[in-house]
C-alpha cells in the first residue's frame, strides 16, 4: 500500500476567512475566542478536506495564526528577549507584537522564504539565546486532529534549518555554536509528541536545497545521531530543489523516511538509490506543489508505479513540497471558461491527483481510465490550443538578431545626445512614478471595473487626476515629472490584464505574509500585447506640461516572478515574449514623444536561483530580457529602471549590464551603503540613490536628505547623479508627500548651488 501524505497545507481558507478573522482581531472588532475558534476551524476543515483525497497522515503544525517560523520560535522557547515576552506564557496580544512589533517594539524582520513569495519573521539569535520546549500549543492541535479520527503528522522546521534562517545579533558568535541546546529541546519536543501518539515526525531541512558551508553540512550527521533514539519516526523533507550532492551524507542519516522533491528536481533520486538504506520510506514529490498546472496523470503514474516496484510499501507520495504556496481551489473560478479552468489544479486539485495515483498504483491503470483520459485531453489541448501558441510570437522571438539586446550606441554616446535635448539641470529630480492612490481613485477604478462608471466618465477621470499630478510637480519643479499611475492597481496586474496569455483568477490568493495575499495572475500562453497600454495616459500626461514626461512600464523580469508561469516553455523564453511586447509599447511611446521611459524591475533580484551556481545564468537570460524590453530605441530615448526590496550588493555587475541609461533604487534604509559598493564597482551610468524612505509617513528633514546626498556625491559624479525617492508613494497620503518631495527639493537646490560654486558642473 502506497501512503498519501501533504507537507502543509494552505491557511488562509477559500474566502481568506484566516485574513479577515486576523484583520477583525487586530482592529478590536473580534475577541481572541472568535479567532481561535476561526483558525481551529479552517484547520479542521482542511484537514477533512485532505481525508477526502485520501491522505492517510494530515500534516499539524504547518497551519501558523501568521507564521510557521515565528511559531518554531515559539515551540523551542527562543523569543527575541528585547520584546520582554515569555514564550510559554504568551498570549495572542504578545504573539501578534513579535509579528507585527508595536510602540516600543519593531517587529521581527521580514524576508522570503527560499524563493517563494512567503515571508516568514526572521530568528534573532544571540550567544546567550536559551531554549526551552513549548509544545503546548502543537500538542494541542495534534489532539484536534485525532479528535477527528485523522493520523497526525507533525511538522517541524528541522534544527539546522531554523538556526540558519535566523540572524545572529548583538556580539559576533557562530550561531551553530546554539545547535546542541537546541538539538536538546528537539529531543524534548519528539517525546512529549510520541507520549501523545504521534508515530512520524515530519522534519523539514530545506537549507539541503542551498549550497551549505562545510561546517553546517558536517553538522547534519551529528545533529541527527543526537536525534536518533528518539521514540518518534523523523520523515526528513527536503524541497525546492536538488540535494543530489548530499546523497551519500543523507543516506547515512539516521532517519526512518526521506522526502525529495521530485518536480523541480526529478533526476536527484538517482544519486540517492544505489545507497538507499533497507527499509527507508521514500516520500516522492511528484505533484508540483509550486505550481497552478494540471499534473499529467499518464507521465506521473508511470513514474509513480516504477517507484511502486523499487519502494513497495515504503513509497509515500506527496506534492514537491508544502501546498502552501498554491491557491486553494481552482473550481471556485467560475469565471473562466472550463477549457481554461481543465487546465489548472490548485492544492484541492492537486489533492485529487495524488488520490488517483495511488487508486492506480493500487488498482491499475483501468481503474483510473476515465481520469487519465481526462488528464491526457487537457494535455493535448495545452499542447495544441491556438490560445496558447501563437505563431506569430514565436516567428518573431527566432527572427531576433543574436544581438537584439544590444542598444545602438555605448552610454556615453548616448548620454551626449540624451543631455541634448533634455537640458536638465544639475542633480534632475523624479520620482518612482506613483503617487498617493487616494480613496476617490480607487473608487473610480472600482466602480469603472464593476461596469457602474462609464468609459469615457473613467477616462475624464483619470485624466483629471493626471492634470492634478502635472499641476502638483509644476508646482514642486520636478524636473522629470510623471503621470502618477492612477489608472493602476497592481503594477502587473495592470499589464496582464491587457497582454494576451496572461489570465486572472477571482479568489486564488496565496499568502504572502500575515493576513496579507496576493493573487498572482497566470501566464498561461504566448505573451503579445494587442494594442497600446500607456500611451494615452502618457500622452496627455506630456501636452500638460514642457517639462519631459517620463513613461512608466513594468519589466519583464518583474511581470514573469510575480505570476504563476507556463511550465510548457523555459522562463527564459515566456520573458523573452513578455519582454518584446513591452517594447512594442516602448517603440510606441518614443513615437509618441515619450522618451523617458522607466522599466521597473523590482523584482530581479528576488528571482535569483537558491544555488549561487545557477546565478550567473539566471542573470544572463534576465538581463537579456530587460535589454529586449528597449530594443531598437534611439540613442536619444532615455531607459530608466527602478529596483527595491532586496539588498543588491552582490550582483551590481549585471545591474550594470542591463545598461539603462538611468537607474533608480532604494538605499535611505540601508543609509546608503549601498552606494559605497556602487562606488567601489564604479557603476558607470547614472544612478538615483532614494534620498528617503517612502515606507513610513515620516517626513524626511532637509539635513537627512542633505548627508545622504552629500554620501552618494561622494561615490557618484554629480552629473550621473539623480535625486528621487526610494520608491513609488501610492501607498502614503498627500500631505506627507507634497512635504517630503518640498524638503527634496529644497536640498536640491542648495546642492546645485554649491555644487556650481566649486564649478564641478
Ligand atoms: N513605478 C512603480 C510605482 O511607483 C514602482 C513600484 C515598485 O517599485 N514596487 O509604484
Ligand atoms: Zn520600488
Amino acid at each position: 500500500m502506497t501512503t498519501l501524505h501533504t507537507l502543509g497545507f494552505p491557511r488562509i481558507g477559500a474566502k481568506r476567512e484566516l485574513k479577515l478573522a486576523l484583520e477583525a482581531f487586530w482592529k478590536g472588532q473580534q475577541n481572541a475566542v472568535e479567532l481561535l475558534d476561526t483558525a481551529r476551524e479552517l484547520r479542521q476543515r482542511h484537514w477533512l478536506n485532505q481525508k477526502a483525497a485520501g491522505i492517510q497522515q494530515v500534516p499539524v503544525g504547518d497551519f501558523a495564526l501568521y507564521d510557521h517560523v515565528l511559531d518554531a520560535q515559539l515551540l523551542v522557547g527562543a523569543i527575541p528577549k528585547r520584546f520582554g515576552l515569555d514564550a510559554a506564557t504568551l498570549d495572542l496580544a504578545g504573539y501578534f507584537t513579535l509579528a507585527r512589533g508595536d510602540a516600543g517594539h519593531h517587529a521581527q524582520e521580514m524576508t522570503k522564504w527560499f524563493d517563494t513569495n512567503y515571508h516568514y519573521l526572521v530568528p534573532e539569535w544571540h550567544a546567550d539565546t536559551a531554549f526551552s520546549a513549548n509544545p503546548e500549543r502543537l500538542l494541542a492541535q495534534v489532539r484536534e486532529a485525532q479528535a477527528l479520527g485523522l493520523k497526525a503528522k507533525p511538522v517541524l522546521v528541522g534544527p539546522l534549518t531554523l538556526l540558519w534562517l535566523g540572524k545572529t545579533k548583538g556580539e559576533a558568535f557562530e550561531r551553530l555554536a546554539l545547535l546542541p541546546q537546541l538539538l536538546a529541546v528537539y529531543r524534548e519536543l519528539l517525546a512529549a509528541l510520541a507520549a501523545s501518539g504521534i508515530d512520524w515526525v515530519q522534519i523539514d531541512e530545506p537549507i539541503l536545497a542551498l549550497e551549505l558551508p562545510t561546517e553546517w553540512l558536517a553538522a547534519f550527521a551529528p545533529a541527527y545521531q543526537t536525534l536518533a533514539d528518539s521514540p518518534v519516526k523523523l520523515l526528513l523533507a527536503t524541497y525546492f530543489g536538488s540535494v543530489a550532492e548530499h546523497a551519500a551524507l543523507i543516506n547515512a542519516l539516521p532517519i526512518a523516511g526521506l522526502h525529495l522533491d521530485l518536480a523541480r528536481a526529478p533526476e536527484q533520486l538517482d544519486a540517492f538509490l544505489p545507497g538507499w538504506p533497507a527499509g527507508r520510506v521514500l516520500s516522492a514529490g511528484l505533484i508540483d506543489g509550486r505550481n497552478i498546472w494540471r499534473a499529467d496523470l499518464s507521465r506521473q503514474l508511470a513514474r509513480a508505479q516504477t517507484l511502486a516496484e523499487r519502494f513497495g510499501d515504503a513509497l509515500w507520495l506527496a506534492p514537491s513540497c508544502s501546498l502552501l504556496h498554491v491557491p486553494l481551489d481552482a473550481a471556485q473560478e467560475t469565471a473562466l471558461d472550463t477549457e481554461l479552468r481543465s487546465w489548472l489544479a490548485f492544492a484541492l486539485q492537486k489533492l485529487n491527483e495524488l488520490k488517483l495515483l495511488k487508486r492506480g498504483i493500487e488498482q491499475g491503470r483501468d481503474a483510473i481510465a476515465n481520469e487519465l483520459a481526462g488528464s491526457d485531453f487537457a494535455q493535448a489541448t495545452r499542447r495544441q490550443s491556438p490560445r496558447i501558441h501563437r505563431a506569430d510570437v514565436a516567428a518573431r522571438l527566432a527572427a531576433l538578431p543574436a544581438d537584439a539586446d544590444r542598444r545602438a550606441s555605448p552610454y556615453p554616446v548616448r548620454a551626449t545626445a540624451q543631455r541634448a535635448w533634455l537640458q536638465l539641470p544639475l542633480l534632475p529630480t523624479t520620482t518612482i512614478g506613483s503617487f498617493p492612490q487616494t480613496a476617490e481613485i480607487r473608487a473610480a477604478r472600482a466602480a469603472f471595473k464593476k461596469g457602474e462608471l462609464a468609459a469615457a466618465d473613467y477616462e475624464t477621470a483619470m485624466r483629471a487626476e493626471i492634470a492634478e499630478m502635472i499641476r502638483r510637480q509644476e508646482a514642486l519643479a520636478i524636473d522629470v515629472p510623471v503621470h502618477g499611475e492612477a489608472e493602476r492597481n497592481d503594477m502587473v496586474e495592470y499589464f496582464g490584464e491587457q497582454l494576451a496569455g496572461y489570465l486572472f483568477t477571482q479568489l486564488g490568493w496565496v499568502q504572502s505574509y500575515g493576513s496579507r495575499c496576493v493573487k498572482p495572475p497566470i501566464i498561461f500562453g504566448d505573451v503579445a500585447r494587442e494594442a497600446p497600454m500607456t500611451v494615452r495616459w502618457s500622452v496627455y500626461a506630456q501636452s500638460l506640461t514642457q517639462r519631459p514626461v517620463k513613461g512608466m512600464l513594468t519589466g519583464p523580469v518583474t511581470m514573469l516572478q510575480w505570476s504563476f508561469v507556463r511550465d510548457d516553455l523555459p522562463r527564459s523564453t515566456v520573458a523573452r515574449q513578455i519582454a518584446l511586447a513591452l517594447n512594442d509599447e516602448v517603440l510606441d511611446l518614443e513615437a509618441a514623444g515619450i522618451r523617458v521611459i522607466q522599466i521597473d524591475e523590482p523584482a530581479i533580484r528576488e528571482g535569483l536561483p537558491l544555488k549561487r551556481a545557477d546565478w550567473d545564468r539566471y542573470l544572463a537570460w534576465t538581463g537579456e530580457a530587460f535589454r529586449l524590453s528597449s530594443h531598437r530605441v534611439d540613442d536619444a530615448t532615455q531607459i530608466h529602471t527602478h529596483m527595491c526590496y532586496s539588498e543588491f550588493n552582490d550582483i551590481l555587475p549585471a545591474i550594470a549590464a542591463l545598461d539603462a541609461d538611468v537607474i533608480t533604487i532604494e538605499t535611505s534604509r540601508s543609509d546608503m551603503q549601498l552606494l559605497t559598493a556602487f562606488g567601489e564597482f564604479a557603476y558607470p551610468n547614472e544612478i538615483g540613490p532614494g534620498v528617503y524612505d517612502i515606507h513610513s509617513p515620516r517626513i524626511p528633514a532637509e539635513a537627512e536628505i542633505e548627508r545622504l546626498l552629500t554620501k552618494a556625491l561622494a561615490v557618484i559624479p554629480a552629473e550621473r547623479l539623480w535625486v528621487n525617492p526610494d520608491c513609488g508613494l501610492k501607498t502614503r497620503g498627500w500631505p506627507e508627500v507634497e512635504a517630503a518631495l518640498a524638503n527634496m527639493m529644497a536640498v536640491t537646490k542648495h546642492l546645485r548651488a554649491s555644487l556650481g560654486e566649486r564649478g564641478s558642473v
